[in-house]
């Protein structure tokens, strides 16, 4: 059945770069329809509420409110409330001992948790403060080194605000020369260090086994085996200086201002649409076909949804050539999590918890504790969402827990080869999410009898929700990133954006979406 409306361009997926680019095409007159699989906008950057407690699907702070508000406020809308994060997070390690003292330096321990963890500091806006807090769990830790990992952390997070912010798709040649020869000057050790994996750097700077927990310690605030040094040197350098914010009300208010903004432009968004074939003829894109038939035509087409799915399964494996389905093939993808979603009668505060996210490393053993997927010894974090709706019972609190998982753990969770659910499959969530709980109990003594709603998302509700490979995450794996072209190159009038072509956060997707939405307007005329 072919859709009566004449479209200038369809965008696949309704997540911060698909709205970004259909508010943009849209706002330079353009006709935009938005096929969204789920029911709300956002994808990975939306919230959900359980009793009344507002959830993320993820930890969600961005370094840079103003370059969202300025786009806001470029596309005709208002701009979103930030509020300044106080803390990067507290880094916990493995169970030391079992007591009353803390680390020595550490934050005072969970006053009433048996365990004590073998090391514990906070990462926020005072450089000092980090760095005497290593010191006086790490004495074997050499000044210098320490004085050179804070000064490179904070070079590197401001040459990371410096980047270039221009689609290298549009930048003519000349500028694009002139900006690398001046970027060489600035940033050669940008450069070196976006080589050299973080476990190297920091073995470089804390050699020995004395240090194996610091540098485990370390590692943490950038948990992925092979992330490259230059990644663990941003994030700690955001925190360090104290560039972190959070939309006030939860990750949905940042993803409903973009959904607003592109509808005030004349967007359409069509929820519970699943996209199912891309459509060409002869290297040219004709439109898209949805699950419920529809056939829509239009002269581009942006998919904002995972690469291999808007590749393989959308425009068909026969339309790509061998040399890019290597490409897409030599690339793995993000490491999937699991996420518990928690509302308890146990008040965090109680406990020395609920200020800051808590990130809780399993082991001085790098990067062994990076990559298992087990829960007895992955690495997982406490969140604490400070968000309710009206109504919510004001004697209970959310704790969010994101773990370490794996897509093909025990056959698929019991789905292999569809990810399709029965009993072995729930059964096997709850036995994952039990053990979990059951570490997180070393922090929140009795958790678990504290508990009235529980809600466990594994990887393979990520693949239901996002259709992303795997559950991917975050798009590709970080570790050795490559920058993908916006604007198919075999197929004309074909674009993607969001974090299967570029970087993956609020900031890089929009501006993908922005891009891809130029390239558009270009090629269209
Ligand atoms: C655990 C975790 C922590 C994170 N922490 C942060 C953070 O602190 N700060 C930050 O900035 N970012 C963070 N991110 C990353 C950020 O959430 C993502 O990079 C960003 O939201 C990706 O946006 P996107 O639009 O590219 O993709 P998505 O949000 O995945 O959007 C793609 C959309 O396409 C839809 N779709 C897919 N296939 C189809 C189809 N066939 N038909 C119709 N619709 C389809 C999906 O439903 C989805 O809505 C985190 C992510 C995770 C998972």
């Amino acid at each position: 059945m072919r859709d009566t409306n004449d479209w200038d361009a369809i965008v696949i997926g309704a997540g911060l770069a698909g709205l970004s680019c259909a508010a943009h095409l849209a706002k330079a007159g353009r006709r935009v329809v938005v096929i969204e699989q789920t029911a709300k906008p956002g994808g990975l950057w939306s919230s959900f509420s359980r009793r009344g407690f507002i959830f993320d699907l993820s930890t969600h702070w961005v370094t840079e409110p103003q370059t969202l508000n300025r786009m806001l406020e470029d596309l005709g809308g208002p701009p979103v409330d930030f509020i300044q994060l106080e803390h990067l997070g507290r880094y916990v390690g493995p169970v030391a001992t079992r007591g009353s003292a803390g680390a020595p330096g550490a934050p005072p321990p969970p006053r009433s948790a048996a365990a004590v963890p073998a090391w514990d500091f906070t990462v926020g806006p005072d450089a000092k403060a980090f760095k005497d807090a290593v010191r006086a769990q790490f004495p074997a830790a050499v000044d210098a080194s320490l004085d050179k990992l804070v000064e490179d952390a904070i070079e590197i997070s401001r040459c990371v605000d410096s980047l270039p912010t221009a689609s290298p798709e549009l930048t003519p040649l000349w500028s694009r020369l002139r900006t690398t020869i001046s970027m060489a000057v600035r940033t050669r050790r940008l450069r070196s260090l976006s080589r050299m994996p973080a476990d190297e750097y920091l073995a470089r700077l804390f050699p020995g086994e004395e240090l194996s927990g610091l540098r485990a310690a370390l590692h943490t605030l950038a948990p992925i085996a092979g992330v490259p040094s230059i990644g663990l040197l941003a994030i700690l350098g955001t925190g360090l200086r104290g560039r972190l914010y959070a939309p006030r009300g939860g990750a949905q208010v940042l993803s409903d201002a973009f959904a607003e903004a592109a509808r005030r432009n004349g967007v359409e968004i069509r929820f519970c649409r699943r996209a199912t074939s891309i459509l060409a003829e002869s290297k040219r894109v004709q439109g898209v076909t949805l699950d419920d038939g529809v056939e829509l035509r239009a002269q581009a087409v942006i998919s904002a949804a995972d690469a291999k799915q808007t590749f393989y399964r959308l425009l068909g494996r026969e339309r790509v050539p061998d040399s890019y389905k290597k490409l897409l093939e030599a690339q793995p993808v993000s490491e999937p999590y699991g996420l518990i979603s928690l509302v308890t009668t146990i008040e965090p505060a109680s406990l020395g918890l609920g200020d800051t996210d808590v990130f809780i490393c399993p082991s001085n053993e790098m990067p062994r504790a990076l990559e298992s997927v087990e829960p007895e010894d992955c690495l997982f974090a406490m969140i604490f969402p400070r968000y309710t709706e009206p109504g919510a019972d004001t004697t209970e609190r959310a704790i969010q827990i994101v773990a370490r998982a794996a897509y093909a753990w025990r056959e698929h969770w019991e789905t292999y080869p569809t990810p399709e659910r029965g009993d072995e499959y729930y059964a096997l969530k709850e036995e994952w999410a039990g053990k979990i709980i059951a570490r997180a109990q070393e922090y929140i003594p009795r958790l678990s009898s504290h508990l009235v709603q529980t809600d466990v998302a594994t990887p393979i509700t990520f693949y239901r929700y996002t259709s992303n490979t795997d559950g991917a995450p975050v798009g590709w794996h970080y570790a050795g990133q490559r920058r993908w072209k916006q604007r198919v190159p075999f197929v004309r009038g074909l674009y993607q954006a969001g974090h299967w072509v570029g970087p993956s956060g609020a900031v890089p997707v929009t501006r993908s979406g922005k891009w891809a939405a130029e390239l558009v307007l270009k090629d269209l005329g």
